[in-house]
């Protein structure tokens, strides 16, 4: 599978993202671009910002990557 998701026509790393919104982005600001949009809070302070399809492929894909990393094959490099 891809490292990558995509959110807002980039490519974002699955590894760099910290949080995603429940809920869409309302703050009532006129001057605001990303009413309705979700929020993906990646490291560094910043965000992308996605429609509701973006944001529900990304949360499958971090939980597919988080599911391949199987704890138990960690003991198979034990002595
Ligand atoms: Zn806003």
């Amino acid at each position: 599978m891809s490292i990558f998701c995509t959110i807002d026509d980039k490519h974002v790393p699955l590894y760099r993202i910290l949080w995603i919104a429940a809920i869409p982005h309302f703050c009532g600001s006129p001057d605001c671009q990303h009413e309705g949009d979700y929020e993906v809070r990646l490291e560094g302070g910043e965000s992308v910002w996605g429609a509701q399809a973006e944001r529900d492929a990304a949360i499958e894909a971090i939980e597919l990557w988080q599911g391949e990393l199987d704890p138990d094959e960690d003991n198979d490099s034990l002595p």
